[in-house]
């Protein structure tokens, strides 16, 4: 299979006008395996202007059709499974099992929007005088510029597409170039269910002289950006200054909050499987875990002995539970942090070092009694490293919980019905679980609050974003 990505405008495959192209590496060996077409401003320009038709186009089909389409793609998906997370763990390294369940929840996603298109229901408000109808009509927004990380390399622009096609909406994805081909197969799936040209447009390049280029754009209508706060807050103040919607899905530094009262084993078993699911990588990751000093020692030695059976390798290999960091970057970044962590006091119970040559290998790493004078207590090390910190009581441990100017995700473990109730409402997070992993479903909100962003990738919600309501009123003469 070849490994060389092309954009996708109105409806071609095609390399850029300029015909640069930029590497893709494998981060499991560091070896160079392809290249991804790198977009400049003539082939921007040819995206605009297929999205302005393409909108024209989609928003008069009815939702009812959009949504026979989207199954159709959804289908395709599924057949095409193998292929795609191949190709995924190939450029991002995450285990070819973890690939799989992500382009199968791809597909769940497409259904659950392509259903939620068909209730985009307007209302009718009841009128002061006789005969006056008055109607709220949910239109589309228009042309989306939807900007993506590598971290689910088809997740997130899945969200971010399936919600925008079901409003009716065009998208130009600025999907990653560091994982470029799982996307760009998401896109064909689109592409030959019968998607008509424009409708959905893919580009890469260099992700700030796109953002640049597309944001103040008079065609783009809306805005949604996942990756890092600091690129996030710059997204949104550029749409800001020319009015334009956005969705912000950035960083998270997710507390979980350990009781005496809970079921360690368990909380253990699901933490530690969010925490070195993808590396780490992920904007909801269990980060800070707040541990009550009555279960501590049985908390950190059970989930030391959890980290320390992980099988760091290449995710091709089908015993390998943690692939590499996603590049060179990511992996002196990540070491960067736990070294500062270990000079500022913290404890290293296990990992702190590279796992294995060749790739980007990090191993599973524990610190435990980490002082706030350490980076890593303020900054998301977005990487295989949990952070266990012992409290007294329940207000110290919210109090720790809302510290940081993150509010993404929070996790709880806690047999007190009166505990969960109270960290219900004053958990400063956009999404709280709390004795399960239950987040990130299609059908739920997805989101946060404070720094890490507003507006949803899941749920109604999501799809409200790609719609605008309309007033009409009207006197029947
Ligand atoms: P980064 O800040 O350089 O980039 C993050 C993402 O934003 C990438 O996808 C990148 O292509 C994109 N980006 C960067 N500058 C941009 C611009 N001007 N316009 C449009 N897009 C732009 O960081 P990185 O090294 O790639 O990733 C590390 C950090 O990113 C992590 O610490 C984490 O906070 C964040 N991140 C978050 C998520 C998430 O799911 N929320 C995913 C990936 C990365």
């Amino acid at each position: 299979m070849s490994h060389n990505v092309e954009l996708f405008i109105n409806g071609q495959w095609k390399a850029g006008v300029e015909g640069l192209t930029l590497p893709i590496e494998n981060p499991a060996t560091g070896e160079t395996i392809g290249t991804v077409a790198r977009a400049t401003q003539p082939d921007l320009d040819a995206a605009l202007a297929a999205a302005e038709a393409g909108f024209a186009k989609w928003r008069e089909i009815a939702p009812f059709e959009r949504a026979k389409l989207m199954r159709k793609a959804a289908g395709l998906l599924r057949e095409r499974v193998g292929d795609i997370a191949r190709q995924m763990t190939l450029e991002q390294g995450k285990p070819i099992g973890e690939a799989k369940g992500e382009v199968l929840s791809a597909a769940d996603i497409i259904e659950f929007f392509a259903e939620e298109g068909k209730r985009a229901y307007g209302r009718l408000v009841p009128a002061r005088v006789p005969n006056v109808t008055q109607l709220v009509i949910q239109s589309p927004v228009g042309a989306i510029a939807a900007f993506t990380p590598w971290n689910f390399p088809v997740n997130q622009v899945v969200r971010k597409v399936s919600a925008a096609l079901a409003a009716g909406c065009s998208v130009i994805v600025k999907a990653p170039e560091e994982t470029p081909a799982s996307p760009a197969a998401l896109i064909r799936a689109f592409a030959d269910a019968g998607l008509p040209d424009g409708v959905l447009n893919l580009v890469y390049g260099v992700p700030a002289e796109i953002s640049s280029y597309l944001i103040p754009h008079p065609t783009i209508r809306k805005v949604s950006f996942t990756g890092s706060t600091p690129v996030g807050k710059q997204l949104a103040a550029m749409a800001g200054l020319h009015m334009k919607r956005v969705t912000m899905e950035l960083g998270g530094h997710a507390p979980a909050l350990i009781f005496n009262d809970a079921d360690i084993a368990a909380a253990v078993r699901n933490l530690a499987g969010g925490k070195f699911r993808n590396a780490g990588q992920v904007c909801i990751a269990p980060t800070r875990f707040l541990v009550q000093r009555g279960v501590y020692d049985q908390f950190v030695d059970a989930f030391v002995k959890a980290a320390e059976s992980i099988r760091v390798g290449n995710g091709l290999d089908p015993e390998t539970t943690m692939g590499p960091l996603v590049n060179g970057k990511r992996f002196e970044a990540i070491s960067a942090i736990v070294d500062d962590a270990v000079a500022n006091g913290a404890v290293l119970k296990t990992g702190g070092k590279r796992a294995a040559e060749g790739g980007h290998f990090y191993a599973p790493t524990v610190l435990c009694n980490v002082p706030l004078t350490a980076k890593i207590m303020h900054d998301e090390p977005f990487g295989p490293v949990a952070i266990i910190n012992p409290f007294d009581t329940e207000e110290e441990a919210i109090a720790e919980a809302n510290r940081l100017p993150y509010g993404l995700a929070a996790y709880a473990y806690t047999t007190s019905a009166g505990t969960a109730q109270r960290l219900s409402t004053r958990v400063e997070s956009g999404m709280l679980t709390i004795n399960h992993s239950g987040l990130a479903l299609p059908e739920v909100p997805f989101g946060g609050v404070k720094d890490s962003g507003y507006g949803s990738e899941g749920g109604p919600e999501a799809l409200e974003a790609y719609l605008q309501p309309k007033f009409v009123t009207r006197l029947d003469v």
